[in-house]
């Protein structure tokens, strides 16, 4: 039974720390497995103030290795370690994760109570997670940067009253559904005979730091939730694009063209107070923007829309 995907933002601003914003990080948990975008310096305090256990993380994914979204991962992991972690700890990120995270970790003395494996990820690939996938976008950043999208896989709906009519026990159900046919009563049930369309997964995409991109708007596409690089307002667009980053307008105009549901602005750059110029921005090219802010939370609930199978 398919349950809401929670995400929890850990960190919203970008760059250094502001009164009342950490920086860069968010708890998605999909089904029973929670994992972690980016790490700014001072997420596991944030994590302690949330509704998860950041003992329970079992991902980390890491955008790009600037300090703002990296930094926070020594202190993390030698917490676990304190706590006695023994479950395996994978990390994952962009070109030169190999490199930067065992050197991260091996700062100062202590000793690792668990297992923890680097994977280095590539632009444009799709990573399956069981019930979930991650496909990753290059970014249009100053160093190799990744975007990610978290995309449930689609559920297959069987129409009950087909499956009773054929008389197939509900026991087997599962099986079809997951293997594409079952035996009964002596011959092969198909799946395709009893059908009733897909239940179309849920999709969250993150973008971490990013110049605005039109590769994104098809990677983002009816995505559920799009959290977009928002450094600034517009009036200082030419700066903020120079250092690798979207204004709220173009971020808007993204979520506009790829047909999301919500857009939540994020990345706020430390020299801004009020929020509210990029908020009413953001709005007046696609309503249904929102501004994160630290330790807000969001539910995906499970899409009641069957569509038909291809
Ligand atoms: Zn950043
Ligand atoms: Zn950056």
């Amino acid at each position: 039974m398919a349950s809401d995907i929670k995400l929890t933002f850990l960190g919203t601003g970008g760059s250094w720390p502001a009164p009342g914003r950490h920086l860069p990080a968010l708890a998605i948990q999909i089904d029973d497995v929670l994992n972690l975008f980016d790490c700014g310096e001072g997420t596991q305090k944030q994590l302690m103030k949330s509704n998860f256990s950041f003992m329970r993380i079992k991902n980390i994914f890491i955008t790009h290795f600037h300090g703002d979204h990296f930094l926070g991962l020594p202190g993390l992991i030698q917490s676990m370690s304190f706590n006695g972690r023994k479950e395996p700890l994978e990390i994952f990120g962009p070109e030169g994760v190999l490199d930067i995270i065992p050197r991260t970790l091996s700062l100062g003395y202590y000793s690792l109570s668990y297992k923890i494996t680097v994977h280095e990820l590539a632009p444009s690939a799709v990573y399956d997670f069981g019930k979930f996938e991650i496909e990753t976008l290059g970014n249009d950043h100053t160093i190799p940067s990744l975007s990610y999208s978290i995309k449930e896989k689609d559920v297959m709906k069987i129409d009950g009253d087909k499956a009773k009519e054929i008389g197939i026990p509900s026991r087997k159900l599962e099986k079809l559904r997951s293997e594409g046919s079952v035996l009964f009563n002596g011959r092969t049930v198909f799946l395709s005979e009893v059908l009733k369309g897909k239940r179309r997964g849920r999709k969250i995409v993150y973008t971490g730091d990013t110049r605005p991109m039109e590769s994104m708007v098809k990677f983002a596409h009816k995505a559920d939730i799009l959290i977009h690089d928002t450094t600034t307002d517009s009036s200082l667009e030419p700066l903020v694009n120079e250092y690798g980053h979207s204004s709220s307008r173009q971020a808007a105009e993204i979520a506009r063209d790829a047909e999301v549901k919500y857009l939540y602005l994020f990345h706020f750059s430390p020299r801004l107070d009020a929020l509210s110029t990029l908020l009413d921005e953001a709005k007046s090219v696609f309503p249904n923007s929102i501004l994160s802010r630290d330790l807000m939370e969001v539910s995906v609930k499970v899409s009641k829309e069957i569509i038909p199978v291809d």
